[in-house]
């Protein structure tokens, strides 16, 4: 498919769901990739992107920053809280932030450096056992308390379950974080990003429709 066939289709369901121009952020999802993959999508313009193990992010971005002005990079895999404090000086957002235990040390690092990546809190829709995220019946409270501790959580995320329809999850996020007063809402994959636009994602998280499938025995 490649990169500018899904910035069109974003740009039409953002028309077609009434939204503003723009309303809707691409994080061009790299992990596990070929370099020669990210590279072209970089020389494209593209400057956000995803990765989901801090290791491997820590090993590509910083030379792609130095290459690329404007770069953003966004944590969107589980974070383990050993790896927080190197994930906070290598990403502009995180968006796993799914336990108390890792808001806490989260904290204790803004604390440190007197700034913070923005947060995302990660929201379990399905309820589903295997799954990392707050569920739903808890989300106002971890809310609340991340706030106290003074976390930038600006908004929330979700991957619904597999064999469900997407829809009713990416509605349920957005109405837990309206009722949140939060406006940023990380939903929507491959296989159904224009879903969530129409359920109001302001940031879609899209990988192998833009770079191809990832090859994870290749992975060095
Ligand atoms: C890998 C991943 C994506 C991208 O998935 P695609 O199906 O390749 O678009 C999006 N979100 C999360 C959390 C992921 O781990």
């Amino acid at each position: 498919m490649g990169l500018q066939e899904i910035q069109t289709r974003i740009a039409k369901a953002t028309r077609a769901a009434g939204r503003a121009e723009g309303a809707v952020r691409l994080i061009a999802v790299s992990k596990v990739q070929p370099p020669e993959r990210v590279l072209a999508v970089l020389d494209q313009g593209q400057r956000l992107f995803g990765e989901n193990y801090v290791q491997e992010a820590a090993g590509k971005w910083p030379d792609w920053r130095a290459e690329f002005p404007g770069v953003a990079v966004h944590m969107i895999g589980p974070l383990q809280t050993n790896k927080a404090k190197q994930a906070v000086e290598l990403f502009e957002a995180i968006h796993t932030l799914d336990r108390p235990s890792l808001a806490v040390k989260l904290a204790s690092l803004a604390q440190a450096r007197g700034a913070s990546p923005d947060l995302f809190v990660q929201v379990n829709t399905g309820s589903e056992p295997q799954k990392a995220g707050v569920l739903p019946e808890a989300l106002d409270a971890f809310v609340a308390e991340a706030r106290r501790l003074d976390l930038p959580v600006v908004g929330l995320m979700c991957i619904p379950p597999e064999a469900e329809d997407p829809a009713p999850h990416f509605a349920m996020l957005a109405g837990m974080a309206a009722r949140n007063g939060l406006t940023g809402l990380s939903m929507g994959m491959s296989s159904d990003f224009e879903a969530a636009i129409a359920a109001g994602a302001t940031h879609v998280r899209v990988g192998s429709a833009i770079f191809g499938a990832r090859d994870y025995g290749a992975r060095a």
